[in-house]
């Protein structure tokens, strides 16, 4: 990365580790396709099998089936739109991609920490006979980790099905399907260290998913296209190189006392919640978070306004509202997210800058 640049937005992307990059560049100069009978199809097929194999034992789901996909969102998509329900529940604070993909769903409410209602799920699954029901691990932009456990039990007891998007919890947090007991689950590479252009449904097995991109008849029929072998073989190479930060929970917390300290009327969103132990999301009384994001970049720091929309502008955020924010509130909002990277220069620096802004706009929030 670039010298002089703070980079606190890991929840949005993550650099390639360089045995990733390293990785993906010698199987790029290869001719690879895994539908090929020939000897350089039987290696591409070979590959993937084998990443199929990392990733379903990274997550305790050895006998699921992995659907490779382009990214996070089509996974998402396709366990949306590709099973068979008479109806769909999504918790409020899904990403775009689960909202979107099936925008007349019925939401489940969550709590003022951010964490879905059990008893408010349990009542709108009194109406289904066989819902789906789609709840994220960990959400994108506050952290907070959902009781998926507890969830899916619900769901299985009223005869649903359970996806749970652990795109963001996958790589920071402990996620072991045979625990959650979730019949489909989405990962993406690029969220922890893998190359763009990869990510993966995976799918118990008996668990029908109608292909939303038909073709070949490649991942089992769930999806056709010809695999994205280099992307996948540096997907596999990432899950391998996984390491658990626990610097980023320590650097957090730090950030996040001192933050409190210098702004007492600062909010930290689900700070009362489990958490991802790299994300904080948190308020500058006063003060936008377009000027905040502006002030950081000056800085050389990267941070963000709870999602990053693909247009780039920032708008209000639906998981803050959900969680009972209002408007004035929600937009003085960012999130910061560490990742493997972070050190304590970057949070310090950080710090400073947050401050030096925070006392610049003190007048401001006195006129208020
Ligand atoms: N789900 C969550 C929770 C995310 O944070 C994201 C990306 O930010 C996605 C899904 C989409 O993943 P992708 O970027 O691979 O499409």
């Amino acid at each position: 990365m670039q010298k002089n640049f703070i980079y606190l937005d890991y929840n949005a992307t993550t650099p390639a580790k360089p045995a990733v990059a390293r990785a993906v560049a010698a199987v790029m100069e290869r001719p690879l396709n895994a539908s090929s009978v020939h000897g350089a199809g039987r290696e591409a097929k070979r590959l993937i099998d084998g990443v199929r194999r990392t990733l379903s034992a990274a997550l305790g789901a050895e006998n699921y089936n992995v659907v490779f996909t382009a990214s996070g969102t089509e996974a998402n998509n396709l366990a949306l739109k590709g099973i068979k329900a008479d109806g769909v529940l999504v918790s409020s604070i899904e990403h775009a991609s689960v909202l979107n993909a099936m925008a007349d769903a019925v939401k489940i409410p969550v709590d003022e920490n951010g964490v879905v209602e059990l008893a408010g799920l349990q009542r709108l699954l009194s109406n289904y006979k066989q819902p789906l029901v789609s709840v994220m691990l960990a959400n994108n932009e506050t952290g907070v980790i959902q009781p998926i456990k507890d969830i899916t039990a619900l769901v299985h007891a009223a005869g649903g099905i359970m996806h749970t998007d652990a795109v963001q919890a996958f790589g920071k947090i402990n996620v072991d399907i045979s625990t959650l007991n979730v019949d489909l689950i989405t990962v993406s590479a690029h969220k922890i260290g893998g190359p763009l252009g990869a990510a993966a449904l995976l799918v118990k097995p008996g668990v029908m998913v109608q292909p939303q991109i038909v073709g070949g008849g490649q991942e089992l029929g769930m999806r056709a296209g010809t695999e994205n072998v280099p992307a996948i073989v540096g997907f596999g190479t990432a899950i391998e190189n996984i390491q658990k930060s626990a610097h980023t929970k320590v650097l957090r917390d730090r950030m996040e006392t001192v933050i409190k300290s210098l702004g007492p009327e600062t909010i930290i969103f689900g700070e009362h919640a489990e958490r991802l132990p790299n994300t904080s999301c948190f308020t500058m009384p006063g003060v936008k978070n377009e000027t905040q994001l502006i002030h950081f970049d000056l800085a050389g720091i990267a941070v963000s306004a709870g999602s990053a929309c693909s247009s780039g502008k920032v708008t209000v955020s639906h998981v803050l509202k959900a969680m009972g924010a209002d408007n004035d509130i929600a937009t003085t909002s960012i999130r910061v997210s560490l990742g493997a990277e972070t050190t304590e220069r970057d949070m310090d620096q950080f710090v400073t800058a947050w401050r030096a802004l925070f006392d610049r706009t003190a007048n401001q929030r006195r006129a208020a």
